[in-house]
């Protein structure tokens, strides 16, 4: 299904107002939070939509109709079961750090520079998916994910944190808030990346968005792998940077001090054109084929792809003809499905051993296989 891009929105006037699920990309480059955004309404922000809802109706330890939820909303049931049961998994085995939950808290804070020459105000917000208050002087946050986490998100939970903290010193309270957890639950990979922050680490991190507000004033783009998803419409910086990459096969040689850049243009160029793609994709959908000048249609084809149903009567059926191995040789699970349907109805905290349980067993039976691809990627490096 197709990514929906909406018209441009303007650049914003008055203070500068930065969510922190933006704050990864403002501090690379902070004047992208000064120019005109694309609102994208893509199928995968839906699906997040609703997944926040069923995960909210976790910790309230509240039903969820998955089925009429997905039906509701048109996102795909299969991919909301897998990430609804990765967040109750997650919550079985973390959501003890978490006493008494609140949910879907919205943080807005005022805040200024106050830094010369140059003083600006600015609005920092984030949007909290569970709040906790072990103590009096502890805090901890979290915030569901339900992309594929590629980038570092450090940034972001640090903002998280803060933007606790100064909640906290404008609530008045008797003892002074001295350090905040903050956490993000990766769902799709059942995995949990947390961090504490003590006062003196927000405060520089304050100071630290007090400057790239400033440098957000002055103008400052820096292209980089954050252009990737970035929302702005037309920025100049990067149109300069990829057009002067275009002649890579013509003119360009990739050097040791170029190939990173090189790579990470082109692969922030890529995604834009395939939401440029999308874009073209919906069009069609809406309006219908367009004939092209030597009397063919641009237009949707479709192919059809037949699958046979592992069931025990087919392999019993399709054995009596071929030899069982080759039979078997032919027939693969889908490992994240098997996964989920073992631990639908598993007692709580008891789905990761039992997922444990099963892969090792399968791993004694020979019947797990490890295949390997080979991809290009930015990782960490081995030390
Ligand atoms: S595309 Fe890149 S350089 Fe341009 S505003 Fe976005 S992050 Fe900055």
């Amino acid at each position: 299904m197709a990514t929906i891009i909406t018209a441009a929105t303007s650049a914003t006037s008055g203070p500068l107002q930065l969510r922190a699920s933006s704050i990864p990309r403002f501090v690379r480059c902070p004047a992208s939070e000064t120019l005109p955004q694309v609102k994208n309404t893509s199928d995968a922000a839906r699906l997040g939509t609703v997944v926040h809802l069923a995960c909210e109706n976790i910790v309230h330890e509240r039903d969820t109709d998955l089925e009429a939820l997905a039906l509701l909303h048109d996102v795909p049931l299969p991919e909301l079961k897998h990430l609804y049961f990765g967040a109750r998994a997650l919550w079985e085995e973390y959501g003890h750090f978490f006493p008494n939950p609140r949910t879907e808290l919205e943080y807005v804070q005022n805040c200024s520079t106050h830094v010369e020459p140059h003083p600006e105000d600015f609005l920092l917000s984030g949007h909290a998916d569970i709040v906790s208050h072990p103590d009096e002087k502890t805090v901890c946050i979290a915030d569901w994910k339900s992309g594929r986490g590629e980038g570092d998100y450090g940034p972001q939970l640090k903002t998280y944190a803060l933007l606790a903290y100064i909640h906290a010193l404008t609530r008045d309270a008797e003892t002074p808030l001295e350090r905040v957890y903050a956490a993000i639950f990766w769902l799709r990979e059942r995995q949990i990346e947390g961090q504490w922050f003590e006062a003196g680490v927000l405060l520089d991190w304050f100071r630290e968005l007090q400057r790239a507000v400033v440098r957000a004033a002055e103008g400052e783009l820096v292209v980089g792998a954050h252009c990737t998803h970035c929302p702005v419409a037309n920025c100049p910086a990067f149109k300069t940077r990829a057009w002067s990459l275009m002649p890579v096969n013509a003119e360009m040689e990739v050097t040791d001090e170029n190939a990173l850049t090189v790579y990470e243009t082109l692969k922030a160029f890529k995604k834009k054109a395939d939401d440029a793609l999308q874009l073209v994709e919906q069009h069609i959908r809406q309006n219908g084929p367009i004939d092209t000048p030597d009397g063919k249609q641009l237009t949707f084809r479709e192919t059809t792809r037949e699958s046979i149903v592992p069931r025990i009567d087919v392999m019993q059926h399709l054995s009596a003809n071929i030899p069982a191995e080759l039979v078997l040789d032919a027939m693969s699970f889908s490992k994240t499905k098997l996964m989920d349907a073992l631990t639908a109805d598993a007692p709580r905290g008891t789905k990761k051993q039992v997922i444990e349980e099963t892969m090792a067993q399968l791993r004694k039976m020979g019947a797990v296989e490890q295949s390997t691809s080979t991809l290009l990627a930015i990782v960490k490096k081995e030390t």
